[in-house]
């Protein structure tokens, strides 16, 4: 092993920061690329004394990879609810449970801020930061599809005597728990992890040749990827006027050729982690307008969090069947079609053995997927114009759209 270097050469770095944060020497730096669109860590090798804490805490160390496509991690109890506000449900990206919970929990005094992640616009860029109040996490609603450097913000907070809720994607809240291990008293600042489900992060330069293709110009002042009711768009407000292209749209032209290395061999779909997970109740509400969150509840601390900050009434999923239903997509693409990527990545031999592979045979579809996939990965690494990149996911998006029907 070799510092983080490795995962940075490798184009694996999420630039989440989590090695910065425990580099006893400050050889870390993580700045956002304009170009490739995309928070990166960068080594100072003079001031390496390659101690090497870095690997120990880095999502992409393949050592660090939990991995585990059998199940979906521990479940407690699983739910399924809403914002009692109705203006926090309809601008967020599910049901604004997580941004309902948060006010709850602030106000209630449990806990005393919030790290959560919006998008800033001049640039363009994710930032995270601590919400201390009501109008921050409103601030902060919605999902948005990428990934920021969120451990900057934790700099400092050892100092502060506060206690906070940490919300984030399964590689942060992996990190997150490395980070925890080997500075314990950080688990006395984050006193609750709250785990986003995920499908994997686009770059940027994915959102920006969504812009190129609806002739959205650069000058934008407001982005959100979703709202406004259930599935959401997105909204992009800027100098002249505003556009909204609904989400399933949207994302289906996005798709997986954006998507950073590290997603395409993740394993965690549901935040196996976290001590409570969130996700969208996709195929289980009847033809609905508004959102609503699905929750999973890993632990007792996470069960007596959602029990103290909850002001409204949740409908308890007894059938884990359910969960599997809701998130089929999902489930497919992180614990079943991964073994294709994986067989072409250089970390098979560190994460597959024979009795990890499940007895799964790959579909025609999911080959067909995955080399589509490929291919656009490497027509979007040739600098190919968002055109014909985004044409070619509007034609399939509308091919299947048609197909389901
Ligand atoms: C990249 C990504 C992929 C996802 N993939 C899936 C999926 O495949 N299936 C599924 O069901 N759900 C997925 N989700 C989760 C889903 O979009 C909602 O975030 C979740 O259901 C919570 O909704 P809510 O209305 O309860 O939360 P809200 O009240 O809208 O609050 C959302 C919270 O998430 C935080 N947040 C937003 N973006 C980020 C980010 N990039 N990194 C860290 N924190 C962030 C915000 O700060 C806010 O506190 C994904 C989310 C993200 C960010
Ligand atoms: S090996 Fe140690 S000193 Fe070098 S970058 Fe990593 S944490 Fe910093
Ligand atoms: S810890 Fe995060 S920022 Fe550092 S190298 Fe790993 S992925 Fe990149
Ligand atoms: S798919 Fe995995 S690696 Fe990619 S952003 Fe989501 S949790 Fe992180």
């Amino acid at each position: 092993m070799d510092s983080v270097k490795v995962v940075i050469k490798d184009g694996n770095c999420l630039g989440c920061g989590a090695c910065k944060v425990v580099c006893p020497s400050d050889a870390i730096n993580v700045a956002f690329e304009h170009r490739a669109g995309k928070y990166v860590a960068s080594i100072n090798e003079e001031l390496c004394s390659d101690c090497r804490l870095c690997n120990s805490v880095c999502p992409s160390e393949p050592e660090n990879i939990n991995y585990n496509f059998i199940n979906n991690g521990p479940i407690k109890k699983v739910f399924m609810g809403c914002a009692s506000n109705n203006q926090i449900r309809h601008d967020s990206s599910s049901g604004g449970w997580i941004t309902q919970m948060l006010i709850n929990a602030i106000e209630a005094k449990i806990i005393d801020g919030a790290v959560v992640t919006k998008m800033s616009t001049n640039p363009i860029q994710p930032v995270s930061y601590i919400a201390y109040s009501r109008d921050d996490l409103i601030a902060a609603s919605g999902s948005c599809y990428c990934t920021s450097n969120i451990f900057d913000c934790l700099h400092g907070i050892l100092k502060d005597n506060k206690k906070l809720a940490f919300v984030g994607l399964p590689c942060q809240i992996l990190a997150l728990k490395k980070c925890q291990k080997l500075i314990p008293e950080l688990n006395d600042r984050i006193s609750i992890t709250i785990g986003l489900f995920c499908g994997g992060s686009s770059s940027i330069r994915g959102l920006r040749d969504i812009f190129k293709f609806y002739k959205i110009p650069d000058d934008v002042c407001l982005i959100k990827y979703r709202g406004s009711g259930w599935p959401g768009n997105l909204f992009v407000k800027h100098e002249n006027g505003c556009k909204s292209v609904s989400y399933p749209e949207y994302s289906a032209m996005m798709r997986r050729g954006y998507f950073y290395n590290r997603c395409f061999i993740c394993p965690d779909a549901t935040n196996e982690l976290a001590d409570i997970s969130f996700g969208d109740a996709w195929n289980l509400v009847d033809e609905p307008v508004e959102g609503t969150s699905l929750i999973i509840c890993r632990n007792d601390m996470g069960t007596d969090f959602i029990n103290l900050t909850s002001d409204d009434i949740l409908k308890e999923i007894i059938d884990d069947s359910l969960l599997r239903k809701s998130q089929s997509n999902l489930l497919h693409f992180k614990k079943k079609s991964i073994i294709f990527r994986l067989r072409y990545s250089k970390l098979y031999r560190f994460l597959i053995n024979e009795e990890k592979k499940n007895g799964y045979q790959l579909t025609f579809m999911d080959i067909l997927n995955n080399l589509y996939d490929a291919i656009q990965i490497y027509l979007i690494n040739q600098n190919v114009p968002a055109f014909p990149i985004m044409l070619s996911n509007r034609i399939r998006y509308v091919i299947a759209k048609k197909l389901i029907k």
